[in-house]
């Protein structure tokens, strides 16, 4: 941990309105690998990113068919919230959550209790499919059984058109709505807290700039040093399930 230049005790309870960043960290506890850590699905196989970028999704149907597998096989469907998860609840509970807003896809604040409304998913939800031509939205697990009755590559029932998860691949823009409220809950609170996130993936890791110009206070949860710890008031290099919890109680007491 580093030795913060104000310490924690004497600003958190100055704190009414916290807003918290999630990224893939929080979910490894939960049998989620992240993608950047040691254990990160990039580090053990930097080929795998090829199924995340737009150009390459739609031209390479070998793409789409092992990213339609990747999509059955996801831990997500049988992953349960952990510790981390729960400590946002309380946080939120306890009256101090403006907003979480989330890289992760998986839907586990949600599942933990976090109320949806509270919860900005800026990188989608991997349980709708979109489709890339007429915007159709389906039901992953829909599009899934037709995986499973043998279709390489389902293709949208109303246009034909090819599929997605209704996630954020790189080269697409997030949806400006959602960023747009991602960024005001940024600018909206008085601490920022970062977690589980490496901080290399933009827009999402500049909302701590946002925040931290806006007046705010900067936390980063992070096994691994990030870009922004130079502006944080407050750096944990602990595992997240002890020093989410921990950050949370000191908020809360
Ligand atoms: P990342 O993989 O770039 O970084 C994750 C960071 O979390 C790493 O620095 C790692 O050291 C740290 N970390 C992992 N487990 C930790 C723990 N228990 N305690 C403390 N630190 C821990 O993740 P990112 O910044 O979220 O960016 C990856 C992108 O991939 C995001 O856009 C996200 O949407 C997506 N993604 C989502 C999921 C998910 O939904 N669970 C999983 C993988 C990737």
């Amino acid at each position: 941990m580093n030795e913060p230049a104000t310490p924690l005790a004497s600003w958190a309870p100055t704190i009414t309105s916290v807003t918290v960043l999630t990224g893939a960290g929080i979910s490894t506890d939960s049998g989620i690998p992240d993608f950047r850590g040691p254990q990160g699905v990039w580090t053990k196989d930097p080929a795998a990113q090829a199924l995340f970028t737009l150009d390459t999704y739609l031209a390479d149907p070998d793409v789409r068919r092992r990213a339609w597998l990747a999509r059955r096989d996801h831990p997500a469907w049988h992953a349960m919230p952990n510790v981390g998860h729960r400590a946002l609840v309380d946080l939120e509970r306890a009256g101090r959550l403006r907003a979480i807003v989330t890289q992760n896809i998986d839907g586990l604040h949600q599942r933990a209790g976090s109320s949806p409304e509270k919860v900005i998913e800026v990188h989608g939800t991997m349980f709708t499919v979109e489709c890339l031509s007429c915007q159709a939205h389906t039901p992953m697990r829909e599009v899934l059984d037709r995986v499973d009755a043998g279709e390489e590559d389902p293709r949208c029932a109303a246009c034909g058109g090819i599929q997605k998860a209704a996630t954020i691949s790189f080269g697409q823009a997030l949806r400006p709505e959602v960023l747009s409220a991602a960024v005001a809950a940024g600018r909206d609170c008085d601490l920022f807290v970062a977690v589980g996130s490496s901080l290399t993936v933009h827009p999402a890791a500049g909302l701590c700039l946002e925040a931290v110009n806006a007046g705010a206070r900067l936390a980063i949860l992070n096994a691994e040093p990030t870009p922004y710890d130079a502006y944080a008031d407050l750096v944990l290099d602990e595992p997240i399930a002890t020093s989410l919890p921990l950050l949370v109680a000191a908020l809360t007491s």
